[in-house]
């Protein structure tokens, strides 16, 4: 019996009728890109959230989570309704709400992604629910479908809004690869990124600070790719190539030029990455990842000094490449490096964070792995 339904079983008395998990997700490039239509190119980690789940016949959820002190929360199936909860129940029955299921359930959460860490356990909870909901159910939904429900979970009954790609790679995902999403129509490609196998390790360091923006921040960043996209009569960034939208500088004011300019070469970034990736070329491709942050950094402005000292001391001690992931301003940095290079770059990080007085980093070590299953 998987140690979940033991547990599952000490707590609600009865077995699970399933078990399912889900993993987190590494976005190894392709940001600030997802609402211009971009790629992204993002990977499953090996660690997973998993679900254990039976239906009761009181018409009530029963939910707890082994990392929220196993505390069994309540709500009647009748009376969901969005961002109502206590908050880390909306995650996963946002999902039941979004699959319009209206029974009973017991639901025992186990989730081993670091909450908050930029890896992206709301995903994992939430593709963990729904493989696990479609199978107990028959629903017999693809995993674009659960993608989309569970998207639709987080955006509505959460309040987050959030893209796809998350919830896309968690349930898609397959071992050794990447996948490849085209947020314009949602189409995907595996992409080679059996990186063990070559002695390479993505390091995620988790600077631990989030720092508040102090402009106005997204919203604006955003902004200023849509004004370049209105002032340049076009439909989308994705429509213009690097050399044309330099050539058209002028039409633009400076501060719009150079946020959509981040856009606009981290698109074509990340078509250069999967080239480099299905040619076998991680030297390169490592050098596109810290472009890539150099981009962030001073072109789109949302990076910050924990950031930049995490990428550019990996940098240093031999990492092939490094970037700051997410929104910025804090969160977490990746970078790509041999594996037996680890413990030095963790390290020199570390000094590096306690002499310029930051927080100490947290780190983890990941690799390529398959998406969402269903375990019994
Ligand atoms: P990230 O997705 O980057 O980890 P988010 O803020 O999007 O960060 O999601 C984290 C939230 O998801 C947690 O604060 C909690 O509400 C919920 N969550 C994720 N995993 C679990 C879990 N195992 N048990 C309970 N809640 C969880
Ligand atoms: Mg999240």
């Amino acid at each position: 019996m998987h140690s979940l339904a033991s547990k599952f079983q000490a707590l609600f008395g009865v077995e699970p009728e399933i078990v399912a998990s889900a993993p987190g997700r590494v976005n190894l490039i392709g940001e600030h890109v997802d609402f211009l239509d971009g790629f992204v190119l993002p990977f499953a980690i090996s660690d997973v959230t998993t679900v254990a789940i039976a239906r009761n016949s009181t018409g009530v959820i029963r939910s707890a989570s082994l990392q929220k002190e196993g505390v069994i929360n309540t709500v009647d199936v009748a009376r969901l309704s969005p961002k109502s909860g206590e908050a880390w129940t909306r995650y996963p029955i946002g999902v039941l709400w979004s699959l319009e299921i209206n029974c009973g359930l017991d639901i025992l959460i186990d989730g081993q992604v670091p909450l908050g860490a930029g890896l992206s356990s709301s995903a994992a909870l939430e593709c963990a629910m729904a493989t696990a909901i479609n199978e107990l159910f028959d629903l017999k939904l693809s995993l674009s479908q659960l993608a989309r429900a569970a998207q639709r979970a987080e955006n509505i009954y959460v309040g987050m809004p959030c893209g796809i790609m998350d919830q896309s790679v968690s349930l898609l995902a397959t071992q050794g690869n990447a996948l490849l999403l085209d947020t314009r129509d949602l189409s995907t490609e595996q992409i080679p990124f059996d990186i063990a196998p070559l002695g390479l390790e993505l390091l995620v360091i988790d600077t631990q600070v989030h720092h508040a923006l102090v402009d106005g921040g997204y919203a604006e960043r955003r902004a200023s790719c849509e004004k370049a996209v209105a002032d340049l009569g076009i439909a989308s960034l994705r429509d213009i190539s690097v050399a044309e939208f330099v050539s058209r500088k002028s039409e633009l004011d400076e501060k719009t030029y150079i946020r959509a300019f981040h856009g606009v070469t981290e698109m074509q970034r990340v078509l250069d990455a999967v080239a480099l990736l299905k040619a076998g070329d991680f030297v390169g491709f490592g050098e596109i990842v810290t472009a890539a942050h150099i981009s962030l950094r001073d072109n789109y402005t949302v990076s910050c000094p924990e950031l930049n000292l995490a990428a550019d001391t990996a940098n240093k001690f031999g990492a092939l490449g490094a970037r700051m992931i997410g929104g910025g301003f804090g969160g977490s940095a990746i970078a790509l490096i041999k594996a037996k290079d680890s413990e030095l770059i963790k390290s020199e990080i570390s000094s590096a964070f306690m002499a310029s007085k930051f927080k100490s980093p947290r780190f983890f070590s990941a690799l390529p792995s398959s998406g969402a299953s269903v375990i019994n």
